[in-house]
């Protein structure tokens, strides 16, 4: 084969394809299809040169892509002829320094099964070592610092790899080629167990694991450190042990999540269908909400009053060996205090939780960004998204802007996001932007997203509320364009965004808080509108808060405000909340109610649900947002088919289907039948209201998202209705229906603004 007849082609490509085991893959595509060449990760993603017949060529760049390594996402390959070098051989060569950092870095995954089986292999040299990992699983996001993606710049950078842990990570046709965390037990990460005072319990891996099961089996509470932070974990089945970590954590109701050892035994504390076992076993592993089974083996402070249970396979080698060893289902929940964010530093999770947890099983690979679980619910076989974190961040989204954004978002389940060029990056799960430590991980989360993706933002896009501590960071940084996002066109914007429509499209926008254009608080809204502007189409009749947030907390409130309307100026307490409430207090917050004071008007659909749980008896206080809109759900009978009456085209007017659920439960009817005729009352007055308009303005397109979407039963019934009524549906699917994807949504304002 003479030089002449030989091209040679540079290739660049990109989207996440570091620490992917990429490299070594053209490697062997180079060697097989007899090209020569090389290949190098930059700060944009993957570079090659490669040399050789022009038949081969072809070969190579269509099998880039269709046959690009499991955890590899190819965003986009582009070529240019280059003079042929005459070259001979194929090599992977050093990263190249310098250059604009950009290139993805992979979320965190499960470990694979090629580690497990050498885990459980008594002859393997990592055999129970709890910090294996491959090019195809492993840490990334959470470890990762800097970028281009190498050990460096990772928290591995300490620990100097051992021989034959080098010889792997030089190989190029090793699993473990360029695996960044790559360690085995004599040079890598170890395990110690220690107690509440950071006294040793146990120094060695094996030891500490094994004191650890132990004391788990004991019915005692561990500090588990993870992937993206401290788990607490104890037996799922000893009602005594979760009652007391309930007890230590100050967490009245919120349900605890599982890990169960396999998919067989999390098969008895839930129903799952096809779709809903395939995400519990994704390599994201999620936690999946799903039905509980009526004998789920797990003690009744798990959840209480919740007909669903959150479960979650082992992810990493640590959970691996825990769970095999302990051989029953563990509570494994976020290690916080109530509202604080999970523990993840060494020093902070012994200080913080030292009066919930007896034992702390403490791995020395630190973890640079908290990492929260993500939470699912499975609908129409695909996620619905409650959180959207670990395992899926920082995965990119599709976002045209032509300006680099940052987008701040809202106060509750906060996450930000970044975006430039063709792609956006939706953060991390941040949580209730309500205090000073959440404030300083929304900025470190920011500055670090920033660095990695080399964004500098341009524009700045915040929610309308002054006083959320997302819109005072965006107002006070300096030298960028501000621009603010109304709450409801956020959730509107972020839901046509994800798939890739430009709208206009109707929106029926239902949360628990949003500031309004006018200043009140909305909730219940009907939006005509597309990505740039939008307009109030309708919304739910507006009732009085009383007494402002304490009627978030006190849903009782609500249904005294609710039946104020419906039954006019101080209405008689009814019997479903004359054991909960002092018949005092019902008639000074129903004077609040007519008065106004200190009781802002609100047209929140959440909290209409609130209102309605409260009269049905199922919730006269809570303790999160949102939690007796979910217990109304859980009381519904998905089975009954009637509605209450809901009448109003573009203002849905709720008085009359109050008045209709109180003659229902002063008749006796069982709250399952009167909890699932307003579900479906609000679906069926909701896609009516949609159709009316769509007529009116000529749309096709609806979209359903806010937070109040979460409820699977609504959702389906709002979007069977709607395409009865001849309308396409988008409901969120890339991101959850909540504020967790209101930064996103804002982002695709400000791009369409820009
Ligand atoms: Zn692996
Ligand atoms: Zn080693
Ligand atoms: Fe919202």
């Amino acid at each position: 084969m003479s030089v002449g007849a030989r091209q040679r082609l540079r290739v660049r490509v990109e989207g996440t394809v570091q620490g992917v085991g990429f490299r070594p893959f053209v490697y062997r595509l180079a060697t097989e299809l007899d090209l020569a060449g090389w290949v190098l990760n930059d700060s944009r993603g993957v570079l090659i040169e490669a040399e050789g017949e022009s038949e081969a060529l072809k070969t190579m760049l269509e099998r880039l892509r269709t046959e690009a390594p499991p955890l590899a996402i190819v965003e986009r390959v582009a070529e240019e002829s280059v003079a042929a070098t005459g070259q001979t051989s194929f090599a992977i060569t050093e990263s190249a320094e310098g250059g604009e950092a950009e290139a993805a870095v992979s979320p965190d995954m499960a470990t694979c099964e090629d580690c497990l089986s050498e885990l459980f292999d008594p002859g393997d040299r990592r055999h129970r070592y709890p910090f294996i990992n491959c090019t195809n699983c492993g840490p990334r996001f959470t470890i990762v610092r800097g970028v281009p993606y190498d050990r460096p710049l990772t928290t591995m950078a300490s620990f100097e790899m051992c021989e034959l842990c080098r010889a792997e990570y030089e190989d190029p046709l090793d699993r473990r080629f360029h695996a960044q965390p790559n360690a085995c037990p004599v040079c890598g990460p170890s395990l110690r167990l220690v107690d509440p005072a950071g006294r040793s319990v146990a120094d060695a891996t094996e030891a500490a694991l094994e004191e650890a099961v132990l004391a788990i089996a004991d019915g005692r509470i561990v500090a588990v450190k993870g992937v993206g932070g401290y788990h607490l974990a104890c037996r799922a089945d000893d009602e005594a042990v979760v009652a007391e970590l309930r007890a230590r954590k100050h967490r009245e109701d919120k349900p605890f999540a599982l890990m169960s050892p396999s998919a067989e035994a999390a098969m008895e504390l839930v129903e799952l269908d096809e779709a809903a076992e395939a995400l519990l076993a994704s390599r994201e592993r999620p936690i999946v909400l799903a039905p509980r089974r009526t004998n789920a083996p797990v003690a009744r402070s798990v959840a209480p009053r919740s007909r669903e249970l959150g479960v979650m396979l082992p992810y990493s080698p640590l959970h691996h060996l825990l769970l095999a060893d302990a051989g029953v289902v563990l509570v494994m929940t976020s290690a916080n205090v109530s509202d604080e964010p999970i523990a993840y530093r060494d020093e902070d999770a012994l200080e913080r939780l030292a009066g919930i947890a007896d034992l702390f099983l403490i791995g020395d690979r630190p973890i640079e960004t908290r990492t929260d679980d993500s939470v699912v619910r499975v609908l129409s076989d695909r996620p619905l998204f409650l959180r959207r974190s670990r395992g899926y961040v920082p995965r990119e989204l599709p976002l045209g802007t032509p300006r680099s954004i940052l987008a701040c978002g809202a106060e509750l389940k906060n996450t930000f996001c970044l975006a430039k060029g063709e792609r956006a990056w939706v953060g991390h799960h941040i949580g209730d932007l309500k205090n000073y430590e959440t404030l300083r991980s929304f900025g470190e989360g920011i500055e670090h997203f920033a660095s990695l993706f080399a964004v500098e933002p341009e524009l700045v896009a915040h929610d309308l509320h002054p006083e959320y501590l997302s819109t005072k960071y965006a107002l006070e940084r300096d030298g960028v364009e501000t621009v603010g996002v109304q709450h409801h066109h956020a959730h509107l914007a972020a839901c046509l965004a994800e798939h890739r429509e430009a709208g206009p499209a109707l929106g029926a926008i239902f949360d628990g808080t949003g500031y309004g254009t006018d200043g009140t608080v909305w909730g219940g809204e009907l939006l005509v509108g597309d990505r740039r502007d939008f307009r109030r189409g309708g919304w739910l009749f507006p009732v009085r808060m009383p007494g402002g947030e304490r009627a978030i907390r006190q849903p009782w409130r609500m249904a005294c405000a609710w039946l104020r309307e419906t039954l006019g100026d101080q209405p008689p307490i009814p019997p479903t909340l004359a054991d909960s409430v002092a018949e005092d207090d019902w008639a000074k917050v129903a004077d609040l109610a007519s008065s106004g004071l200190a009781s802002p008007v609100t047209t929140s659909m959440g909290r209409l649900f609130d209102a309605v749980a409260a009269l049905c008896g199922i919730r006269a206080e809570v303790n999160y947002e949102g939690q007796a809109a979910v217990e109304l759900e859980a009381a519904a009978d998905p089975a009954i088919a009637g509605a209450y009456p809901l009448p109003g085209g573009g203002r849905l007017d709720a008085r009359e289907t109050l008045t209709a659920i109180l003659a229902d439960l002063g008749a006796g009817v069982p709250v399952s039948e009167v909890a699932a005729k307003f579900h479906n009352a609000v679906a069926e007055a909701t896609a009516r209201a949609c159709a009316e308009l769509a007529r009116a303005e000529r749309i096709e397109l609806a979209v359903l998202s806010g937070g109040v979407f979460q409820n699977r039963l609504l959702l389906e019934r709002t979007a069977a209705a709607l395409a009865g009524a001849g309308l396409r549906v988008l409901t969120p699917r890339l991101l959850p229906p909540n504020d967790g994807g209101i930064a996103f949504g804002q982002a695709a304002v400000a791009a369409a603004s820009a």
